[in-house]
C-alpha cells in the first residue's frame, strides 16, 4: 500500500507551485529586501506583495501584518508584552487547551507572578462564553484563545468572547493557526487585537508565519538591531519561505470554499466508513463545530498507542495528540480536559485530512484500521475482575 498522510494538523506537503516560486526567489540571486538598489527593490516587492496576500487570508490590513519564523515565536511575542512592554501588570486568561508555546508561556508568566486565569473546557472541548466572561475581570486583561483545536479541530466560541472582551475595554489573543486557510476568517468582522497563523498548516514552508497586530504602537521590537518588518522584528526576511508563505495565502484564498467542502466531504466519508465497519469507536467533540479536516478518534478496548504504531508501520501516518507534544509521555492534555480517562486518552488518535487525500486513500486507511482493531481486540486480555 502507498503511504497515506492522514497528519495535516501537524505539518502540510508543500504545494507545487510554492515550491516552484520559491525556487525562482532563491535563483534571482541576492535579495535583501532592505538594500536600495534594482535587487533590493525587487526584493521588496516580493516581501510586500506576500504581505497583501497572507493579509487577505485573514481580512487584516497589510500594515498590520507582521512576518515571524513560525507561530510559536508570534504566540511568545504577544504573551511576552505581559513581562515587558505596554502590558505589564496585565492578568492573562486563556484555556487549558492551548498549544504549548500559549500554555508553557503562561506558566512562566505565573511563575513571575501575572496572574493567568486557566479557562476549563467541558466534555465537547468548549470553552463556556461565561466562564470567559466571569475570568475577564477588567480592562487589564489578556485573553488568549485559539480558534481552533489542533488535536480536536474542536472551534471555540471566540466572536462571542472577543465581543465581551472589547466591551469590557481588555484585548483579545487568537492563535489561529489551524484556522486561517480552513475555514473563513475575517478580522474586519472579528474584535481580536492579536492574531497568529503558520504557513506550514496550509501548504506552505516551514519558517514562517504572520502576526496580525491591530492596535498601532502595541509591539515594542522583539531585539536590539536592525530595522526590519517596521522595526519590530529585527533580522534579514527569509524572502523565499516569505514569498512562498504569501503564495500559499493567496492559494488557498481563492480555493478556500472548494478546498473545505473538498475535504469536508472526505472527512464525512472516514467517518462513516469507520461509524459502519465494526470497530467500537467514538468521535472526541463530536457534538460541536469542528474544523473540516480533523477526525479525533476515541477507540474502544485496544491500546492506541499499539494501533498507532501498526498503522504507521503500514504507511498511514496519523498521530496520537499533537506532534509538540509527541514526545512527552503523558496521555493527550487535550483530551485529558475533556473529561477522557488516561486510558480513553491513550486509545484516541488524530487523523487530519487535506484536499490531496482520496476516497481511495480513506477506503484503504479505514479497511485498514477495522483490520489491526480486530487484530488487536482479539489479542487484549480479558480485563481481570
Ligand atoms: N498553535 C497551534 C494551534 C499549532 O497547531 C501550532 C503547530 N503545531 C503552533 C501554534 C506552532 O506553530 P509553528 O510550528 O509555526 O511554530
Amino acid at each position: 500500500m502507498a503511504d497515506i498522510y492522514l497528519d495535516n494538523n501537524a505539518t502540510t506537503a508543500v504545494h507545487p507551485r510554492v515550491r516552484e516560486r520559491m525556487s525562482e526567489v532563491l535563483d534571482m540571486g541576492p535579495l535583501n529586501p532592505s538594500s536600495s538598489h534594482r535587487q533590493g527593490r525587487t526584493a521588496r516587492s516580493l516581501l510586500e506583495s506576500a504581505r497583501a496576500d497572507a493579509a487577505a487570508l485573514v481580512g487584516c490590513s497589510p500594515s498590520q501584518l507582521y512576518f515571524t519564523s513560525g507561530a510559536t515565536e508570534a504566540n511568545h511575542r504577544v504573551l511576552e508584552l505581559l513581562r515587558r512592554g505596554p502590558l505589564h501588570g496585565y492578568s492573562l486568561v486563556t484555556s487549558a487547551v492551548e498549544h504549548a508555546s500559549i500554555l508553557e508561556a503562561a506558566q512562566v508568566l505565573a511563575r513571575e507572578g501575572v496572574r493567568v486565569t486557566i479557562l476549563p473546557v467541558d466534555s465537547d472541548g468548549r470553552v463556556s462564553t461565561e466562564a470567559a466572561a466571569d475570568a475577564i475581570r477588567g480592562p487589564d486583561t489578556l485573553i488568549s484563545l485559539q480558534w481552533a483545536n489542533n488535536e480536536t479541530g474542536v472551534v471555540q466560541p471566540v466572536r462571542e468572547i472577543s465581543s465581551i472582551a472589547h466591551e469590557r475595554g481588555a484585548l483579545m489573543h487568537c492563535d489561529g493557526v489551524q484556522a486561517a486557510g480552513k475555514t473563513p476568517v475575517n478580522l474586519e468582522a472579528v474584535p481580536i487585537d492579536f492574531f497568529v497563523f503558520s504557513s506550514h498548516k496550509i501548504n506552505g514552508p516551514q519558517g514562517a508565519a504572520a502576526l496580525v497586530a491591530r492596535i498601532p504602537g502595541t509591539l515594542p521590537p522583539s531585539l536590539p538591531g536592525g530595522g526590519q518588518e517596521r522595526g519590530l522584528r529585527p533580522g534579514t526576511e527569509n524572502l523565499p519561505a516569505i514569498a512562498g508563505f504569501g503564495l500559499a495565502c493567496a492559494i488557498r484564498a481563492e480555493q478556500l470554499l472548494l478546498w473545505t467542502s473538498n475535504v469536508a466531504a472526505l472527512r464525512d466519508d472516514f467517518e462513516s466508513r469507520l461509524n459502519s465497519s465494526g470497530v467500537v469507536c467514538s468521535i472526541n467533540g463530536a457534538r460541536v463545530q469542528r474544523l473540516c479536516n480533523t477526525s479525533n478518534i476515541q477507540f474502544c478496548s485496544v491500546d492506541g498507542e499499539a494501533l498507532l504504531l501498526r498503522l504507521q508501520a503500514a504507511g498511514v501516518a496519523c498521530s496520537q495528540g499533537s506532534a509538540c507534544n509527541a514526545h512527552k509521555p503523558e496521555p493527550s492534555f487535550v483530551l485529558r480536559a475533556m473529561g477522557l480517562s488516561e486510558d480513553e486518552a491513550w486509545g484516541s488518535l488524530r487523523f487530519s485530512l487535506s484536499a490531496a487525500n482520496t476516497r481511495t486513500e480513506i477506503a484503504e486507511a479505514v479497511e485498514l484500521i477495522t483490520f489491526l482493531h480486530e487484530q488487536l481486540s482479539s489479542a487484549a486480555l480479558p480485563r481481570a475482575v
